[in-house]
Parts: structure tokens; C-alpha cells; sequence
């Protein structure tokens, strides 16, 4: 989400007749994206922000303008930081360009978010919005054919840890109309893969002429477009889940074999503190579900360790699960507590910091070896990868092909794919054969 809109924002200033360069000490504005769900994240900006705050000190007429969750959630606490010009929400960066010419104007600080993020945006905001969706660049996305298309915004599900719903705001779907439009023009401009965006895809729900349209509806819509060869989309949430979610991916081929739905827990106990909804079976079911409508459907989770009163108990149910869910892999995060959230208000962080490093360490493990079991069972078969380019990271090949530079790609299931091919494949399929595995990635050579 937060790459969309920073590729979303750079282009509306491109647009505007700004220039993009990489380097703070040589530009005139400085435009920082920020997320607030872990604390490490907003730290990492206020650290930044002291660096910019240095450069400003011979450079004082630079512009540093910082939009998304952190300006939302700090809104004047963050406008108050020396470094800081510009405080946008992420609701309101259509409106960014336009502050920008402000403080060049009247060198004052800007302020825009949401007074008050809950209520409904406008339809003049969500119009808005919607128009801002079309700055989408494909050429300025770093990985070749693919796109990423909104399908709502905000969230409601609270979560008793989450700090999303109160930066994003609530659940907004946007009209599948103007979603198959943008597609469409995706699709015309050479993209090969979407991916639908949105906290809770499977929460989509939008009303047409007195027709309710589904998340399943509309992956069978988009399926349509020609061109679109691939659709993945995240994230999901494991209560209330259309099973025709699961039906439209085994009756098209143009919807990828991955899901993402995160778990957080295994223990019922905690699940219920967290404010997920659903019991540790069900989700289980929801699990078993997927893999007997379509077989070969790869599943990630996401864990949170160490949430208040997670005890050694709790923390094993949450092995057991990784354990008896089979996931293709899984991120996993230490409990960082959000200011202004249920689970902040009612509970103290009372897990020491170095249980929930054990705690991840050692979900990580069991993670690991499933995750390398399940890459195993590929030696041999011939999977299609879309290439996304030059793999960042050398590996050991043997391949017999090191003429050719070390690419990498992703399968339907989102399997991590290395192989050595022409550069000029970015943004291509081919078929791979799998030759060697690792806990993370697959390794062949291109039929
Ligand atoms: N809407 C998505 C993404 C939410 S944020 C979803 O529901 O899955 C991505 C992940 O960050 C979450 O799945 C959760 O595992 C983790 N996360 C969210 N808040 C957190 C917090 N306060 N501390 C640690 N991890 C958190
Ligand atoms: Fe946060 Fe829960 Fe919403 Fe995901 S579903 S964004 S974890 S509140």
C-alpha cells in the first residue's frame, strides 16, 4: 500500500513539472513516506528526520514534506519537529503538490490530515481519491509488467493491536467500475500481473444498482481483461470468508495460487485479546477449505509474538499452528505497542523484549523447515515465473549457465524463483526447472 503511494505521489509531481532525484543534500523538496504499525517504522523516520534537520542547517530553504500513517497518527506533534514543513494524511495526498507550492509561497508549515479519521471521507474526497489513482505510473514501479490497483481503503476490524484504523480510516470499497477501468488501461500499457490492494481484500463489498458486488465478483471481472495474465491480491482476513473467493481462483487460471492470511495466534486465549474474531479451529478450517477447493494454493501468515500476557502456553499453540497450517512462509513480528489502540489502552507490554526475540527466533525455525520441505517437493518440476529482474542477492548457481546474469521471479503461488537468463526477460514468463531448493528459494534453469 505505502509503495503505491509514494509511486502515486512522485508521479503527481512529476506531473506537476517537479524533477525526481535520489539524493536529500541536493534536492529542493524532500517527500518522506511513513508507516506506523511497528514503532521500529516510525523510528526509523524520526531518525531520518534528524539527518534532514542536519542538512537543513546550511540548506534551510529545502521543503520536507512527510505524508501516510506517521503524519496522520502525530499530525502537530510531527509538524512541531524542526525538520518538518508538510504534514499530510494519507487520505489527503492528492492534495500534496498543492501544499508543496504553499510553503514555497508563503514559507509557512502546512498541516492536512483528518480531523477526525473515523468518519466517512466525503464523496468529494473519495472522488478525489479516485483521481489521484490514475498518477499511477507502471514505468515507475521497479518491478517490470506488474501493477498494483487499490480495491479499498482503511479498515474496520480493529484489531485490538493494530494502529491502521486509526490512520487509514474505515473501509472504503471503490467502485468496480472504475477498478476494471484502471485495469484495463494497465493491461493496455503492457501490465501482466496485478496485484489488488487493500487490508482486508475479502472485506471488498460495493452496491451497483441495487447489485452487490463481492471481492469474488470481482476477481472474476478482472480475470476478464485481456492482457492481465496474472492476479494476486492481499491482504486477507480469516473471519466471514466467501468461499468463492477460493471457487474464483480455481475456476480462472488467471488468479494466482497465493493467499495471505495471517493468523496472529494460535491460542485462542490471545486471538480473543486481540480481537480477531475467530477461534484457532476455524481458522484451521478456513485453511483446509482453501487447499480442497484449490490444491495447489500456497498459503503465508502473519504472527505477532509476544502480544500482552502471551505465556509459554500461548506461545506454543502458535508453533502447533505453524506447524499444522503448512505455510508456504511466514512474517513474522515482536508486539510493538501502538499508542491509542484497544490492546495499548487495556494491557501492559509485559512481554521482556528478549522472550519475544526467542519467541520469534524460534517460530522462525519451524517455519523454516516446512518452508524447506514444501520447496523440496519442486525438485524436478517445471514451474512459470514471471521474471522481475536481476536477483539482488548472488547465489551459489552451478547451473552450468553463468554466462548469463542471475535472475529472479515469482510463480502463481509466489514462490521465489533464481535462475541465470538475459537481462531482457524482466517482465516476462518462462518455465523453469527446478533443480535445487533452499528455505527461501527455488533454483533451476529455464527450459
Ligand atoms: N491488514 C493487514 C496488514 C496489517 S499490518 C492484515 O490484517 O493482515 C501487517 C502485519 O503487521 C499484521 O498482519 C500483523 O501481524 C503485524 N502487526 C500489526 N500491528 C502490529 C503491532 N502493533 N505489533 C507487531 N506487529 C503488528
Ligand atoms: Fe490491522 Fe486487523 Fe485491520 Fe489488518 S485487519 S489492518 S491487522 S485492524
Amino acid at each position: 500500500m505505502n509503495k503505491l503511494d509514494t509511486n502515486l505521489v512522485v508521479n503527481s509531481f512529476t506531473e506537476a513539472g517537479f524533477e525526481l532525484i535520489d539524493q536529500p543534500s541536493r534536492a529542493g523538496i524532500v517527500l518522506v513516506n511513513t508507516c506506523s504499525v511497528r514503532n521500529h517504522a516510525e523510528e526509523r523516520v524520526l531518525s531520518l528526520l534528524g539527518h534532514l534537520k542536519h542538512i537543513k542547517k546550511s540548506q534551510p530553504e529545502i521543503i520536507v514534506a512527510v505524508f501516510g500513517c506517521m503524519a496522520q497518527r502525530l499530525k502537530d506533534n510531527l509538524l512541531s519537529h524542526e525538520a518538518v514543513n508538510i504534514v499530510c494524511g494519507p487520505l489527503q495526498i492528492p492534495e500534496l503538490v498543492n501544499l508543496v507550492n504553499k510553503a514555497f509561497e508563503n514559507k509557512l508549515k502546512q498541516s492536512m490530515v483528518s480531523s477526525n479519521i473515523r468518519s466517512k471521507p466525503s464523496p468529494q474526497q473519495l472522488q478525489k481519491l479516485d483521481d489521484f489513482e490514475l498518477f499511477y505510473d507502471s514505468a515507475e514501479n521497479n518491478l517490470p509488467a506488474q501493477a498494483f490497483v487499490r480495491v479499498m481503503h482503511g479498515c474496520d476490524k480493529f484489531c485490538s493491536y493494530c494502529v491502521v484504523p486509526y490512520v487509514r480510516g474505515p473501509e472504503v470499497s471503490r467502485s468496480p467500475e472504475k477498478i476494471i477501468t484502471q485495469i484495463k488501461k494497465l493491461a493496455e500499457a503492457g501490465m501482466k500481473q496485478i496485484t489488488l490492494l487493500g487490508q482486508t481484500v475479502n472485506s471488498y463489498h460495493y452496491t451497483q444498482n441495487g447489485k452487490e458486488f463481492s471481492f469474488a465478483d470481482l476477481l472474476y471481472e478482472a480475470s476478464k481483461v485481456n492482457g492481465i495474465e496474472w492476479i494476486k491480491f492481499v491482504t486477507c482476513y480469516p473471519k466471514n470468508f466467501d468461499e468463492r473467493i477460493f471457487q474464483a481462483m480455481a475456476d480462472s487460471p488467471k488468479v494466482c495460487r497465493y493467499l495471505h492470511i495471517p493468523a496472529q495466534s494460535g491460542s485462542d486465549r490471545i486471538l480473543k485479546a486481540m480481537n480477531r474474531h475467530y477461534a484457532c479451529a476455524e481458522y484451521l478450517d478456513l485453511l483446509r477449505k482453501a487447499r480442497e477447493i484449490v490444491s495447489d494454493v500456497a498459503i503465508a501468515g502473519d504472527f505477532i509474538v509476544g502480544f500482552p500476557g502471551e505465556t509459554e502456553e500461548d506461545f506454543q499453540k502458535s508453533v502447533e499452528l505453524v506447524k499444522k497450517a503448512q505455510y508456504k512462509n511466514c512474517f513474522i513480528f515482536k508486539y510493538s505497542p501502538r499508542p491509542g489502540t484497544g490492546a495499548d489502552d487495556r494491557f501492559t507490554d509485559d512481554v521482556p523484549m528478549e522472550v519475544k526475540k526467542q519467541r520469534n527466533i524460534k517460530l522462525l525455525a519451524v517455519q523454516e523447515k516446512i518452508s524447506e520441505k514444501l520447496n523440496k517437493s519442486f525438485i524436478g518440476k517445471i514451474v512459470k515465473v514471471l521474471v522481475e529482474g536481476i536477483s539482488k542477492k548472488a547465489h551459489l548457481d552451478g547451473s552450468g549457465k553463468e554466462e548469463y546474469p542471475q535472475l529472479m521471479g515469482r510463480t502463481s503461488g509466489d514462490y521465489i524463483v533464481v535462475f541465470n537468463g538475459l537481462a531482457s526477460l524482466a517482465g516476462e514468463f518462462v518455465n523453469v526447472k527446478i533443480r535445487r531448493t533452499s528455505a527461501l528459494t527455488l533454483f533451476g534453469e529455464i527450459t
